[in-house]
């Protein structure tokens, strides 16, 4: 297979591939996954160039982060080759951004993950949290641990978009070096690119997740604890099995489509099996190689879900 292309991610100084691998699964978040596949999906994907592999304590209660430090464990690849993120403030048991509490998860990250460094530790789902508490006291604990050593670079992730700029607005540029939206740049939802040219503005690198919108766009649909609408998980329903009866997947499109943006320095997939890996790095080299999506099913699927175009759901605390 062709080698998949690198994106600067912001000004980290980090060449990212613009296809990137989703952990989240390997917490069993999207159903259980055995540990000898999950491990297999991760090894595969190093080998066919993906070499960004994002994580959480939260997935699956630390279960996630313990599966990918067991497959990089025995990842036949120097350290310098691959970029691993994870966060902290977000655990089974709920939310803490406190300093304390961020400070002693990036040491427990790091070794359920084996590594000695983690490349970027972002604080996950800020909006749950005190904005205010993010700017004066998780990121001065993350600007510790930066320099420290056992972190390289600070990000922040959440599902509403204005939390980032709040923050951006609020911290000395360069401190936050990416942001990680999620299920805003996708076939039914593109609510992020307005937001783009401020984020470019400021120097960050953009990590858009969640393009299959976690499911929804997916053969097999979102798992029962999907927080999407009804109207919206219904017209992903529609546009699914309209792909199927015209022999197209919709996951591969969805996928594509994504990847076409190219001010998104890279997008994370959650997978599961190495034939998802496989499939998505295909995809992502066919949109490289200039193959152009089928313009006339694309034209479909957003026509069917025109009516729920960048429909979304609450998320975090109401004043956020
Ligand atoms: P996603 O949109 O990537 O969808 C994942 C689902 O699609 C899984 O069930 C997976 O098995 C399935 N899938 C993947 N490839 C497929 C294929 N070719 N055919 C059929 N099904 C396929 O959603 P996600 O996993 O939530 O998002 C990707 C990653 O982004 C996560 O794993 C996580 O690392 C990150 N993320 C972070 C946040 C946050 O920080 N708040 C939120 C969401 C996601």
């Amino acid at each position: 297979m062709a080698s998949l292309g690198l994106c600067e991610l912001g000004r980290t100084g980090l060449r990212v591939s613009k296809l990137a691998f989703g952990a989240s699964p390997l917490g069993n978040v999207f159903g259980d996954v055995k540990e000898e596949d999950a491990i297999a999906s991760v090894h595969e994907a190093a080998r066919l160039g993906i070499n960004f592999f994002d994580t959480s304590p939260y997935y699956g209660g630390t279960l996630a982060e313990q599966v990918l430090g067991k497959a990089l464990k025995t990842l036949p690849l120097p350290r310098d080759s691959y970029i691993v993120s994870s966060k902290c403030g977000r655990y089974i048991d709920g939310f803490d951004f406190s300093a304390t509490r961020v400070t002693q998860s990036v040491d427990e990250s790091l070794a359920r993950l084996n590594l000695s460094y983690i490349d970027i530790m972002q604080c996950h789902d800020i909006e749950f949290g005190s904005l205010d508490q993010i700017i004066t006291e998780t990121i001065p604990a993350l600007l510790k641990l930066k320099e420290s050593g056992k972190i390289r670079f600070i990000g922040i992730t959440g599902l509403p978009l204005k939390i980032f700029k709040y923050v951006l607005e609020r911290v000395p540029e360069g401190t936050i070096d990416v942001v990680l939206s999620y299920c805003h740049y996708s076939l039914n939802d593109t609510a992020l690119e307005d937001l783009i040219p401020y984020l470019k503005s400021k120097g960050v690198g953009i990590i858009s997740a969640s393009p299959l919108s976690m499911g929804l766009l997916t053969g097999n649909g979102p798992p029962s604890w999907h927080p999407a609408p009804k109207e919206l998980q219904a017209a992903c329903a529609e546009a699914a099995a309209y792909c199927k009866k015209n022999g197209q997947n919709i996951s591969k499109l969805a996928i594509q489509f994504a990847l076409e943006n190219h001010d998104i320095a890279t997008t994370l997939v959650g997978m599961n099996s190495m034939e998802q890996v496989k499939e998505n790095v295909r995809a992502c080299i066919e949109i490289q190689n200039g193959q152009l999506m089928e313009m006339a099913i694309l034209k479909d699927i957003k026509g069917i879900l025109e009516p729920v175009k960048n429909l979304t759901w609450p998320s975090g605390r109401e004043e956020n």
